[in-house]
């Protein structure tokens, strides 16, 4: 194994890692408080190429593999968790599905302009009744003619109130189960489709979580992403790809709450010393960094699994548990060392706490992640 980034992995991560310092993380308070999306970063940040990372430069993506992607990631989401958020949902889902399993038209109309940041993305799986129980939804999209009707409910949608394109999944067969769900491409003018609020949520404030509806949503076939039926299949494939992406996002918090814990350890005195000298603060410091570092390994464990074409749903799985998990871990420990000044927003790693809870509940929560795994080890 080569654990040497090349030359070209470096330069991406130190571009990102440079922008994320000086025009992310300076903003990210202000996110975090106002919980507004922050239109004007995003538009910087899609003149960069960096709202399509992973897909091709024909497509207006930038061409980079998935180890690049995850360390960009990484990067953004160590200057804020929810700007993390707001890009893995449009690239990683979003943009996934339509890359993977859209025709060469769909593409061209709906994909390039996700990739060259013009327009945001959405993936619309989640419902009230159907969460981790996908099968589960309520949503249909009724065949009329050259048209799909679709109705039904969708929950807890990152960037949905802000999307151009939702990434919208429905039965079009109720009685099939999963067989029965496909997916189509809704826009947000189309008639029917409503943004019925957005969540007032405990972190990844500034990434909208919006509940929709859809009322008789009239589509035209031609935006059926792939076949009738293939819905369950393409979303627990992209989901696959995703959870790398959210790993990564988990690293990146878990690094901000170390070097946070790290600084102040140095600059906090307590008895006449910094506490760093303190052998239990320091112990927690190393435990830290371990869980950082292994968590960042799992990351590019999946992801090269990934470029290489090889089975990864129980790596990507591995990698999304352990770096929320670490995440959680890391960012308490960072409270913890900043003493009563880090339970208090005059530090940013109480931001930090609440945005790394987040990671153990979406694209497969902690419990449901356990499970794929421990299916894989059986199969
Ligand atoms: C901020 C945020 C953003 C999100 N963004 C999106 C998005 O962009 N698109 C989208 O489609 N969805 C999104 N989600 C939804 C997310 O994926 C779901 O919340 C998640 O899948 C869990 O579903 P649920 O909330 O209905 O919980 P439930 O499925 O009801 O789970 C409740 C509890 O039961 C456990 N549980 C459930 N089933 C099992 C089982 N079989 N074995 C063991 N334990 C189990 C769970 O682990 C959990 O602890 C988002 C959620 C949040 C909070």
């Amino acid at each position: 194994m080569d654990f040497t980034w090349s030359t070209e992995h470096r330069q991406i991560r130190e571009m990102v890692a440079t922008f994320a310092d000086e025009e992310i993380a300076p903003r990210a308070e202000e996110i975090d408080a106002t919980d507004e999306f922050p239109h004007d970063l995003i538009d910087e940040m899609s003149e960069l190429g960096l709202l399509g990372m992973p897909f091709p430069i024909e497509l207006g993506g930038a061409g980079l593999d998935y180890h690049a992607y995850a360390l960009a990631l990484e990067e953004i989401s160590r200057a804020s968790g929810a700007v993390g958020t707001i890009i893995a949902a449009h690239t990683s889902l979003a943009g996934n599905m339509l890359y993977e399993y859209a025709d060469d038209d769909q593409q061209e109309e709906y994909l390039i302009p996700l990739n060259e940041g013009s327009e945001i993305g959405a993936f619309a799986l989640s419902e009230p009744q159907a969460g981790s129980d996908v099968p589960a939804m309520e949503t249909t999209a009724e065949r009329d003619g050259d048209e799909y009707v679709l109705n039904g409910p969708k929950l807890w949608i990152s960037n949905g109130s802000v999307a151009d394109t939702i990434v919208t999944f429905a039965k079009t067969e109720p009685a099939s189960g999963y067989r029965g769900i496909s997916s189509f491409i809704v826009r947000a003018d189309d008639p029917g489709f409503n943004v019925e609020r957005t969540e007032d949520k405990l972190g990844d404030r500034g990434c909208p979580t919006a509940e929709l509806a859809y009322k008789d949503v009239r589509i035209p076939v031609e935006r059926r992403i792939g076949k009738e039926g293939a819905g369950f299949r393409q979303a627990l494939e992209t989901l696959n790809g995703g959870r790398i992406t959210i790993a990564a996002r988990g690293v990146g918090i878990a690094q901000a709450s170390l070097d946070a814990a790290l600084a102040y350890a140095q600059d906090r005195e307590q008895f006449g010393q910094p506490i760093a000298e303190f052998q239990a603060i320091q112990h927690k410091l190393a435990d830290m960094d371990t869980k950082v570092q292994a968590a960042r390994l799992l990351t590019h464990r999946a992801a090269d699994r990934k470029i290489r074409g090889a089975k990864f749903i129980k790596e990507a799985a591995q990698a999304k548990l352990f770096a929320s998990e670490v995440s959680r871990e890391v960012a308490n420990e960072g409270i913890q060392i900043h003493g009563g000044y880090g339970y208090v927003k005059a530090f940013p790693v109480e931001r930090f706490y609440r945005d790394a809870k987040l990671n153990e509940i979406y694209e497969g929560t902690s419990e449901v992640l356990r499970n794929t795994i421990a299916s894989q080890l059986l199969d």
